[in-house]
């Protein structure tokens, strides 16, 4: 009787704990994310939709995988939580002075981007940051203040708002022109993005601090950007490598903005190459460059993808076919698959066009000729996608 008992009893507990158990997998599949990182910055994104990753896109991995791999892992705490597809959309340099400012007065802002764009803004739909590099200042009116130099950018906020109509949430502001209108300008060029609702990060060119690195949390995953310049001279390669290693501990995705290389020039320098190859050692996930006014090669180190340089994407130089090309880089990241997009576009009196036809075929493959990348790669690039796992 006794044994019967003690039988009974354990047959119980049994149920007991296996009915505990089944309602904790129960409640981790209906609520998947109960534990969120602490310590960064949320980002609105976009609207979903298709936009460019229509172009040259790749089939997701069956429903059911996913399924099965969401299902062990939610059991396991957020380490291993699966993470969602996250889109990034980047460009290179953008400025709206000077003849881009006259143009805007002529024809209004939506000139410049609404042939890009498409209808419903269609381009820019579903990506969760979009960013570029803003080379200039935004001061009150777009006001220029002391010191007076020869080439010298300020941006109105209200030109810089139409960026937010298009999904623009993010800019680089480490470049060379930054301080073209001295301290006064850069605080404002903070209080004004702030104020419109832009993430930005960046310190003026040669200086590595806090401003070097903003910390995003992008659908419940860690992204890092770091963003350094060095045009007037070389930075400390072994601080920014160190800030990088950091930001990687304490985050899931490390990207890093470059403002460097030689002004129309579509080879990187060696420099460039070797502190690309350091970072990248440093924990970077991918590396984002701009500066020369024209795209440069692009490579894929250690598995990890560096844009030399992506060229203008809204500027003024009329004088040559490079300066007036550039490309716009779509990066989805998925549970440790990047899928990469090429997006190559032109621009005739600083209205840009998505590049189509014998036009991006050219352009593409000299890409493909030109980036140092196994054979593998090369031909992805000639089709616009590449996935690096
Ligand atoms: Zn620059």
């Amino acid at each position: 009787m006794k044994k019967h008992l003690t039988f009974l009893l354990t047959l119980f507990l049994a149920a007991c704990i296996a009915a505990l158990f089944l309602s904790f997998i129960v409640f981790k599949i209906i609520y998947p994310h109960t534990i969120r990182p602490s310590g960064s910055v949320s980002i609105t994104s976009a609207a979903s939709g298709v936009g460019y990753y229509g172009v040259g896109m790749h089939p997701a991995p069956a429903e059911q995988t996913a399924l099965k791999v969401s299902l062990v892992a939610n059991l396991f705490g957020p380490q291993s939580v699966p993470k969602q597809p996250i889109k990034f959309l980047f460009f290179g340099d953008i400025m709206l002075d000077r003849h881009v400012k006259d143009k805007i007065n002529q024809n209004g802002f939506n000139y410049l981007l609404e042939k890009l764009a498409g209808g419903e803004k269609r381009f820019f739909q579903g990506a969760d940051v979009i960013g570029a590099n803003l080379e200039g200042a935004v001061t009150a009116g777009g006001k220029h203040y002391p010191p007076e130099i020869s080439i010298d950018f300020a941006f109105n906020p209200d030109d810089v708002a139409q960026l937010k109509n298009y999904g623009f949430n993010f800019f680089n502001i480490a470049n060379n022109h930054i301080l073209d209108q001295g301290q006064t300008g850069l605080l404002e060029t903070q209080k004004n993005l702030e104020g419109l609702g832009f993430q930005y990060v960046g310190c003026p060119d040669r200086q590595i601090g806090e401003c070097s690195i903003k910390i995003l949390d992008i659908k419940d995953i860690k992204v890092a950007l770091l963003s350094y310049s060095m045009v007037y001279g070389t930075l400390d390669e072994n601080k920014v490598a160190e800030q990088i290693k950091a930001a990687k501990q304490e985050t899931d995705l490390v990207v890093v903005f470059m403002h460097w290389g030689v002004e129309y020039e579509q080879e990187a320098r060696s420099n460039q190459v070797a502190l690309a190859h350091k970072m990248i050692d440093a924990g970077a996930d991918v590396i984002i460059g701009s500066h020369p006014h024209v795209v440069q090669e692009m490579e894929i180190y250690n598995n990890k993808p560096i844009f030399y340089s992506l060229g203008n994407f809204i500027f003024d130089q009329y004088f040559s076919r490079e300066t007036q090309e550039g490309m716009a880089v779509g990066l989805t990241v998925d549970n440790g698959k990047m899928e990469v997009t090429l997006l190559p576009f032109k621009s005739k009196a600083s209205q840009v066009e998505l590049m189509s036809g014998q036009d991006k075929e050219r352009f593409l493959a000299w890409l493909a000729e030109e980036s140092k990348v196994n054979e593998e790669y090369r031909e992805q690039i000639k089709q616009g996608s590449i996935i690096i796992y």
